[in-house]
């Protein structure tokens, strides 16, 4: 067995890497500069992780959520791995400990928030360390384009400097051509490895229902359903359609529910524990569905109203088929639909200056536009969604079948 993989199972008791991850972790043991977009629950730690037991000195992660860093560096203790956090849920004495802790070698990963860098104290004894390599994951923070930008990420290009420069590692799920720009930019980074994996999803089928009266979307989502078997979300763009499409589902003998932001936390919390444990097994639900479920057999992801960018579908599909088995993801599709988006654009960006807010509409509907040339995609579905994330993999010729 070569010893990169050798090192993975003795660490990680993983057998091999994800497709993606060796080159990205081959880079960085090279001293490249490197960016890695990869979906989420793709593997993308790992990719720092490893390389960190393996550099000589600390690997500094940037990280902007405080209790996703802790159960990082938790999963990461249980595993026997030298890893430690500085935030500021703990004390000042706790903080220098950790601090003291990495001065003596004692550390191979340290989480880091990103406002600490502000800190001259923390950043003197941050630059007393070895630093093996600086890593920021959820990287799209760094840019305006990004869907949650945190003018705190805006330091670490600095702060990079400040520590001498040590190679940069950045990672996220979801960069455009542009975001990706703005990372290597804002990061300082020289000539990067730029790695675009892992989208293809090959148990999913995706398809498009083009609907000519507003009729046929409930024939088409009811018989969809009713094949499908088991369990299913069908994405609405409003509240109002979340309520509709769950009633008609309803006088169809389908047991569904709606979920959106219009209810309170308690149902919410009903709603989405009967489709979890399988006693409401289609939810009718606006994006505000999805985030952090983990249901492994959802076998179908129906939109009836069409999303707003590629961005949004193929995190919404990404919620069918977990457990890897086959599982359908179809798009009812009317030109009309983008009307309602043509609504939401208006609005966007509002109380922005007028410049940026003009800029943030622009952003948006080319997104559009990029979701309504999918829908009239004529090849394969899967290439059409690979091509548009820039990543590598090839489908074939003959298309994903
Ligand atoms: P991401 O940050 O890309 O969303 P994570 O790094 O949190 O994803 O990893 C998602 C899951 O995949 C974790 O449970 C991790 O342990 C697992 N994982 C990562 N790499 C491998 C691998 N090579 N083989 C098996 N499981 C892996
Ligand atoms: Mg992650």
């Amino acid at each position: 067995m070569d010893p990169l993989r050798s090192a993975l199972t003795e660490h990680f008791g993983f057998d091999d890497f994800r497709p993606g991850q060796r080159p990205v972790v081959e880079a960085i043991l090279e001293g490249k500069p490197t960016v890695a977009v990869m979906p989420t629950g793709s593997g993308k730690s790992l990719c720092f992780q490893l390389p960190a037991l393996q550099l000589d000195g600390v690997a500094l992660v940037v990280s902007p959520l405080i209790s996703l860093m802790k159960d990082q560096v938790d999963g990461l203790r249980a595993r026997g791995i030298r890893a430690a956090y500085v935030n500021s849920t703990q004390h000042p004495g706790e903080q220098q400990q950790v601090l003291e802790a990495a001065a003596s070698g004692e550390l191979d990963l340290l989480y880091v928030a990103p406002e600490r860098f502000r800190f001259d104290r923390a950043m003197a004894v941050l630059r007393e360390l070895t630093v093996s390599l600086f890593v920021v994951d959820e990287a799209h923070c760094i840019s305006k384009w990004g869907h949650d930008f945190r003018p705190d990420y805006r330091a670490l290009g600095p702060a990079v400097e400040a520590l001498g420069s040590p190679p940069v590692a950045a990672f996220t799920a979801t960069a455009t051509p542009e975001v990706q720009r703005d990372i290597v930019t804002h990061l300082g980074m020289r000539d990067p490895y730029v790695n675009v994996s892992g989208f293809m999803r090959e148990n999913l089928h995706l398809g498009v229902v083009p609907i000519r009266k507003m009729v046929e979307k409930e024939e088409h989502m009811v018989s969809l359903l009713r094949d499908a078997g088991g369990s299913a979300i069908v994405y609405c763009a409003t509240r109002r359609h979340c309520e509709e499409v769950a009633a008609s589902l309803r006088r169809r003998r389908i047991v569904a529910s709606a979920y959106h932001a219009g209810l309170d936390d308690e149902t919410r919390r009903e709603v989405q524990d009967g489709f979890v444990n399988g006693d409401a097994p289609v939810i009718c639900a606006t994006n505000a569905f999805g985030m952090g479920i983990d249901k492994g057999d959802v076998r179908a992801v129906v939109h009836y109203d069409l999303p707003g960018s590629v961005e949004a579908y193929y995190q919404e599909i990404g919620r069918a088929g977990r457990d890897g088995e086959t599982s359908r993801c179809v798009l009812l599709f009317t030109y009309a639909d983008t009307r309602i988006h043509e609504f939401f654009i208006s609005r966007a960006g509002e109380g922005l200056p007028p410049d940026e807010q003009a800029a943030v509409m622009e952003q948006e509907r080319l997104k559009l536009r990029g979701m309504v040339s999918y829908a009239y995609e004529e090849g394969c579905r899967h290439s059409a969604i690979l091509r548009y994330f820039g990543d590598r993999f090839v489908v074939g010729p003959e298309g994903c079948g």
